[in-house]
């Protein structure tokens, strides 16, 4: 390996600057557990690697009481969301993902904003946070700009960030009344395996708590970057839930995946892990959204 000189600033604007006097050889790391593994196989070979673990502003994880806008900073860890009770009780389409990423050990030290700009398609924690309508603060030289989650991704590997910028936190609007949600990750092994496919359902309904207000139907490994399922979320809304009308959805967003052939699994078996799956974790969004009315 390579060795490399380890900077850990205090605050945004230090790690910014920073990147700035070295933006060719300097590589920012929060957990290392993506970038460490590439530098130890000369994947990467930084002269810097600069750490924003120490940056307190990217470290918090509360929901503000009065706006009811949720805030995770991008070097929360997974651990640190599974462990929330605020979380598992109200989002529990993060709980879902992130409780079965990699192992305790990557939980641990691995962060929600390293799993997004480490951008693969198979990344759990991005499916939850387009789900919820998420939105990413990036700091850069500059300045800040905010984007959709949704649109932080271009291609495997690449995201929108421009050289030098850092992702913040991501912020989550207000949720609606009678809203569900529920992630499943689908492998071959319960633990340390990446999804063959994962797919994330968020449903809202309206107080007669059987229309569809808003559908959120989000798949990852199912296209180069996590992609919503838009055909079969519109099919959903203004009807009334039941079995049958999510089997229907479960179809339409298999058909519109763009699923494929890859060493972990056959593009037939994700389709069709889609069509079930959906419905699945649809009736399980309904039964969140009836034990909580
Ligand atoms: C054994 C193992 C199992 C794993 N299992 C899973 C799994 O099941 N599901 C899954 O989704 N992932 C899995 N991963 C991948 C990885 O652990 C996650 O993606 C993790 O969340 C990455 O976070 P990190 O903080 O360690 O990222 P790092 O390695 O620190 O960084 C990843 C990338 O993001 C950049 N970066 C990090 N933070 C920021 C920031 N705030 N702003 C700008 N750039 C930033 C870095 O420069 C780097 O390019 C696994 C990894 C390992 C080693």
């Amino acid at each position: 390996m390579k060795p490399f000189t380890y900077f850990a600033p205090n605050s945004v604007e230090e790690a910014i600057s920073f990147y700035g006097k070295h933006s060719e050889t300097a590589k920012f790391m929060a957990g290392g557990t993506d970038v460490i593994v590439k530098v130890k196989e000369a994947w990467m070979e930084p002269d810097y690697l600069i750490s924003l673990k120490k940056i307190a502003e990217m470290s918090g994880l509360h929901k503000n009481e009065s706006t009811k806008e949720l805030s995770i900073g991008a070097t929360v860890t997974h651990s640190t969301l599974e462990k929330s009770l605020m979380i598992q009780n109200e989002y529990p389409i993060i709980y879902d993902a992130v409780s079965n990423i990699g192992s305790l050990q990557v939980r641990n030290v691995g962060t929600i904003g390293g799993n997004l700009i480490n951008a693969v398609p198979s990344a759990d924690g991005a499916i939850p946070l387009i789900a919820l309508d998420g939105v990413a603060l990036l700091h850069g030289p500059d300045g800040e700009r905010s984007v959709k989650v949704k649109e932080l991704f271009i291609e495997p590997y690449k995201t929108v960030l421009k050289q030098g910028e850092i992702l913040k936190k991501i912020t989550i609007p207000p949720q609606a009344p009678h809203t569900g949600s529920a992630y499943i990750k689908f492998g071959r092994r319960a633990a340390m395996e990446l999804p063959l496919i994962g797919i994330g359902v968020l449903l809202t309904l309206e107080d007669d708590l059987e229309t569809c207000a808003k559908a959120r139907i989000c798949l990852g490994v199912a296209a180069p970057t996590p992609m919503r399922a838009v055909d079969a979320e519109k099919f959903l809304v203004g009807k009334k839930i039941t079995q049958a009308l999510l089997t229907q959805a479960g179809q339409i967003a298999a058909d519109e995946s763009k699923v494929r052939d890859s060493i972990r699994g056959k593009a037939w078996h994700r389709k069709e892990m889609v069509r079930v799956q959906v419905r699945r974790m649809g009736l399980k969004c309904m039964e969140i959204i009836k034990n909580n009315s």
